[in-house]
């Protein structure tokens, strides 16, 4: 069989897509793109610019305007990659809790997400890529030759949230944190475009109670196996 060339991780927030999604790429040598890292630079964009989250215009031409470059980490600081935002190091900015906040509703706006997919679809054509997001196996790459679908009971994903949290000093209620993964759920599944589910050709992983290890073997495994 011929090794896979695109493969699709998608799943609900804190489920691990982006700590098995790198595994994975390091393990077959390919490159790894967190869509999510791109969403939250625009969020990002707009706070910094005083974009209102809920002006879909603005957000649209903001995405097409904005140079996001994810890249290999340029830093030895525990980070998975680098992101850069019109040239400057936003890897820790983009993932504090006002993103948190806001990103679901600036990935809901349709121009922000046609902006997006372009330059996914455009790094995926260059071939051997594990992109991890919400809609890759459903809408980015729909032909992608492996589709996983990674998930976790939301208390469980809470928990890991805070534990990733915890390792970089900082603390947040539990509560709070499993409130914003089910807000975040929501709103990315409920939304008109691109809403978070399942393609219908995934393999569903639950990852529930697994150490990254076990999860990663059972992804790896996934891969590996011819598609019935
Ligand atoms: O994966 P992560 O939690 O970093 O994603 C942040 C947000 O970006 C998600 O909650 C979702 O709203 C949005 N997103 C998306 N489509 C993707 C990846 C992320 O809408 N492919």
């Amino acid at each position: 069989m011929a090794a896979p060339r695109t493969i699709a991780i998608d799943g609900p927030a804190g489920a691990g897509k982006s700590t098995i999604g790198a595994l994975v790429a390091e393990r077959l040598g390919y490159l790894f793109l967190d869509t999510g890292a791109m969403y939250r630079a625009v969020a990002l964009a707009a706070r910094q610019r005083d974009v209102d989250p809920d002006d879909a215009e603005a957000l649209g031409a903001l995405a097409r305007e904005v140079r996001i470059a994810l890249g290999p980490p340029t830093v030895r600081d525990g980070r998975a990659y680098t992101v850069l935002l019109d040239g400057v190091d936003v890897t820790w900015q983009i993932r504090s809790a006002d993103i948190d906040r806001i990103v679901s509703q600036v990935a809901r706006v349709p121009a922000v997400r046609d902006a997006m997919v372009a330059q996914q679809q455009a790094l995926a054509a260059r071939g051997r890529v594990v992109m991890v997001g919400r809609d890759i196996g459903t809408v980015v790459l729909p032909d992608a030759q492996r589709k996983v679908f990674l998930t976790a009971s939301a208390a469980e994903r809470a928990k890991r949230r805070g534990d990733e949290l915890a390792a970089r000093g900082q603390v947040r209620p539990r509560q709070e944190l499993l409130h914003e993964i089910l807000r975040r759920d929501q709103l990315d599944s409920e939304r008109a475009v691109s809403p978070l589910r399942p393609a219908e050709d995934a393999v569903v992983v639950q990852t529930d109670g697994l150490s990254v290890g076990q999860a990663l073997d059972r992804v790896l495994h996934v891969i590996a196996r011819p598609r019935a």
